[in-house]
């Protein structure tokens, strides 16, 4: 109701919630021909996020790393639906979803439920901020595309502030302390990118500021990058030491405030240490529709930490009709845009066998009651060896279970150095230096889903080397 498919009554519909690695990987891999397909997300862009925390330091322009959805929908063999909406409700039972437009410029109809066949459940996760005071109102995220615009204008504004006429020493000092929560890969390769941005452009275009620039990374475990080896641990660590980035291990941060952050440290004493701003990178966890979506299956949905998928992407205890994919899931793997990318494609593929399975339950059904009505013998026996085949044929059928191909992990951390654990090489790879800069840097425009984004990231790149990272402040 409310809503015009692009509805064939013969074919199932699908609807797709999400925009991101998984929704994306899905849509660029399904065959449409046999499917009405309909996607609902908040963005109607893709967001290529490993490449995020170079915008936030301005090396890359934000459009850069967006795709627009329409840019893969259109391609397809029929057309799809895309709705830039909020899923805000999912009936398991009744199999509709319910969906707000909380933009800000909004038709006559902002709200509406739309049956499925099928559900694509990719709406990724959110920002985890543990309850702890102070971190949503003083803090800034690094998860979206506006967090890092955000963070960039904060981060120039802090500078801005330092070089006002008069301020006094300390003033200055805490004004330029950036504080970043969270040792995992996210706050430390935006601690790298901050280092970079330091040496490579605010030395000259700050000289009497820069040296006064200190960046400190806050981790509650006792290591930073806990999923990476020992080996690259260290080289991450005495490379921060070399960059002057502060690590603070086994250190919790308690609260933020305004102008500092309150830190238990490891003797158990609790600080006030005074920053300019601070950067939350402290993980993830699972959006308020996916726990109403969970509350709904009671007996089949009990991990706290995401929804409880098969080998097949099923949601268990939805019979089949949701499959659920990337950061909103908790499995074996870790929650990272590789293994949503792979689900998603997997799903799709899955959905191709799907018709070819239920055409082979329609055929058997037509046969059998072809066999009931058909009166002449000879006939009738040829329909029943058809029939036969057919069963037989759909007894062998089987959706092959999603399997998961590690191609390593890479994070850039400043210098030129990106630090690898590839899983062709047999355990893990450190470097620096103009190779793997370049390295790190075609990996991931390989990565990039278009043409037209693998232009962009490079044009920027050179923009950078050339001209340097823009100061202005929007
Ligand atoms: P997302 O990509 O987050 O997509 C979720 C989608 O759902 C979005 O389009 C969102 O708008 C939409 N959505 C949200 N709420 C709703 C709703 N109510 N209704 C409908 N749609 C909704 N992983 C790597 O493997 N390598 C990396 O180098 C890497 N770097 C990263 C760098 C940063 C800064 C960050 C933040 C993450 C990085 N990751 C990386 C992790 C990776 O981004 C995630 O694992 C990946 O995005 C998960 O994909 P997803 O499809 O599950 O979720
Ligand atoms: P994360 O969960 O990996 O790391 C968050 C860190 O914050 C944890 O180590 C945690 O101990 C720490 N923390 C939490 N609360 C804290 C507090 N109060 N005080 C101090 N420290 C606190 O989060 P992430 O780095 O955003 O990564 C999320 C996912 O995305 C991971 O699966 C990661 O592998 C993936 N990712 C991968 C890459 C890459 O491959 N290059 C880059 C970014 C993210």
């Amino acid at each position: 109701p409310g809503v015009q498919l692009p509805h064939d009554p013969q074919k199932k519909t699908i609807v797709v919630l999400g925009s991101g690695w998984g929704a994306t990987s899905f849509l660029n891999t399904l065959d449409t021909t046999d499917y009405n397909v309909i996607v609902i997300s908040p963005k109607n862009f893709f967001l290529f996020t490993p490449l995020l925390p170079s915008v936030a330091v301005g090396t890359l322009s934000p459009r850069s790393i967006i795709q627009s959805t329409r840019y893969v929908t259109r391609h397809k063999t029929r057309a799809v639906e895309v709705i830039e909406a909020e899923a805000q409700h999912v009936d398991v039972v009744n199999k509709t979803v319910s969906f707000i437009d909380n933009s800000a410029i909004q038709g006559e109809l902002s709200a509406t439920t739309i049956p499925y066949d099928y559900l694509v459940y990719a709406v990724g996760a959110e920002v985890q901020t543990f309850g702890i005071p102070g971190v949503t109102e003083h803090a800034c995220f690094m998860k979206e595309l506006h967090d890092a615009e955000k963070m960039q204008r904060l981060f120039l504004d802090c500078l801005e502030s330092a070089a006002f006429h008069g301020q006094s020493e300390e003033e200055i000092k805490r004004l330029l302390h950036i504080v970043v929560v969270g040792g995992g890969p996210t706050g430390v390769e935006l601690s790298g990118e901050l280092h970079d941005f330091l040496e490579e452009d605010l030395k000259s275009w700050y000289p009497e500021l820069a040296d006064k620039i200190k960046i400190t990374l806050v981790e509650a475990l006792p290591s930073v990058l806990p999923m990476f080896s020992r080996r690259l641990i260290e080289y991450t660590v005495s490379t921060f030491k070399e960059s002057k980035i502060d690590i603070l291990t086994q250190t919790m941060v308690k609260e933020v405030k305004d102008k500092s952050v309150k830190l238990a440290l490891p003797d158990k004493t609790v600080i006030d240490m005074p920053c300019g701003m601070v950067i939350w990178a402290a993980g993830n966890r699972g959006r308020a529709i996916t726990q109403d979506l969970m509350a709904q299956l009671p007996g089949a949905q009990t991990n706290k930490r995401g929804i409880t998928i098969d080998e097949y992407m099923e949601m268990k205890g939805t019979n089949g009709t949701i499959f659920a994919v990337g950061d909103c899931t908790s499995s074996s793997h870790a929650p990272t845009a590789q293994v949503a990318s792979q689900q998603g494609a997997y799903l799709a593929r899955a959905f191709a066998q799907r018709v070819k399975r239920d055409d082979l339950e329609a055929k058997v059904t037509e046969l059998e009651r072809s066999v009931a009505m058909i009166l002449h013998d000879d006939e009738r026996k040829k329909t029943q060896d058809e029939l036969e085949g057919a069963k037989r044929q759909l007894a062998k059928f089987k959706i092959r279970p999603f399997t998961y191909s590690h191609q390593g992990t890479l994070a850039y951390i400043g210098s030129d150095k990106a630090i690898a654990d590839l899983p062709f090489l047999n355990g893990s790879f450190a470097s620096g230096g103009f190779l793997t800069f370049y390295f790190w840097r075609s990996a991931y425009l390989s990565t990039l889903f278009s043409l037209r984004n693998r232009t962009l990231v490079a044009t920027d790149w050179v923009r950078t080397k050339i001209f340097g990272r823009d100061v202005a402040r929007e």
